[in-house]
């Protein structure tokens, strides 16, 4: 079984302005490196439109009727998010790609996924496009694993830069859906403490992990070994899906974060091998943000590269792997206190 990849030069027809970070070049420096250079064999998932019914799934009728009103014009509807003529049409392409990519691992055709495509999704609300997205792709995604395909865990791991907010909304009272992010504060959109754990049924169930800048792969590799790995264990998701932002890359310009290309690797094979435990290794990621063209590539065929592998690949570092860096061990002792309300997490 192969990785598949949802590729697709239409992802490039949504444009925010020649100085826009989030800008289509971010697709063409990816669709470049898969066909100039291909890191591994994959099988390429044409995406299709999202339907109507699966974006009202998270987002209200209004909502997406608005966005569709912007097609053909040029529209601010957020600070940060600005409508072009081809905006409503691309961001119904990304959600399409990412639930075709979500039928092929659920069908057995592909083994994992990654489904690069723009414009981004974590920001979205019910009702409002912010921060460069309009809907939002991952949770669609979960939606649709829940709805279509009658899974009762599926656990979304949020690795952006940036606190998914849209993601942490839609499913903050549910326990069907867990949310688990990592994002640097203080930084946009100020939401995402640690304290917000969930509501109601979907107590517990809700994990924010913030973290001041600075942080490179051991610390990234801890947080999801020594915190996420026990949780997830216990969860026991039927699948995972990856807010997959490459913003925590060493040198982003919008981020403080040092994440290498190997340490994106490493973090993806410590999903695989959660996923291996409880969800027969189903595995997708969604594009989100990364905004230095370079460290995109880089990382992203580094992603790619460790999805391919035949068998999980161990995730550790060569020296010094479990070490808890003193800073990181203090900024995890508000998370650790909240989480273990719920979850047994041992000391690491
Ligand atoms: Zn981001």
């Amino acid at each position: 079984m192969t990785t598949g990849v949802v590729k697709d030069r239409r992802f490039m027809d949504h444009d925010m302005g020649a100085y826009h970070v989030e800008s289509p070049h971010r697709i063409e420096v990816l669709n470049r490196m898969l066909e100039e250079d291909p890191p591994i064999a994959y099988l390429p998932i044409e995406p299709r439109p999202a339907t109507d019914e699966e974006v009202g799934w998270v987002h209200e009728k209004g909502y997406i009727d608005l966005v569709r009103s912007t097609a053909g014009k040029t529209v601010p509807l957020d600070m940060d998010a600005t409508a072009g003529p081809k905006t409503f049409a691309t961001a119904l392409l990304a959600a399409g790609g990412f639930l075709k990519s979500l039928d092929l691992v659920m069908d057995g055709t592909v083994r994992n996924a990654f489904a690069l495509v723009r414009p981004p999704g974590h920001h979205a609300e019910a009702s409002q496009a912010l921060g460069f997205c309009f809907f939002n792709n991952v949770a669609i995604g979960a939606e649709h694993l829940v709805r279509n395909h009658g899974l009762r865990r599926v656990l979304v791991v949020d690795w952006d830069l940036h606190h998914g907010n849209g993601t942490e909304h839609a499913f903050y009272a549910r326990r069907d859906v867990m949310y688990f992010s990592t994002h640097q504060v203080p930084l946009y959109p100020g939401t995402g403490a640690a304290r917000d754990f969930g509501a109601g049924d979907g107590l517990g169930f809700n994990l924010n992990v913030p973290l001041l800048a600075g942080k490179g792969d051991a610390d990234y590799l801890h947080i999801f070994e020594k915190i996420l790995g026990p949780v997830a264990a216990q969860f026991e998701p039927e699948f995972i899906l990856v807010s997959a932002g490459f913003d925590i890359a060493a040198g982003d310009p919008l981020g403080g974060m040092a994440v290498t290309p190997a340490g994106f690797g490493l973090l993806t094979a410590s999903l695989m091998a959660m996923a291996e435990r409880t969800a027969a290794g189903r595995l997708a990621l969604v594009l989100e943000g990364g905004y230095d063209l370079r460290a995109l590539r880089d990382s992203v065929r580094e992603v790619l590269k460790t999805l391919a592998k035949r068998d999980s690949p161990r995730a550790t570092l060569a020296t010094s792997a479990g070490d808890s860096p003193e800073a990181l061990r203090v900024e995890l002792e508000d998370p650790l206190r909240t989480f273990r309300r719920k979850w047994d997490i041992p000391a690491a």
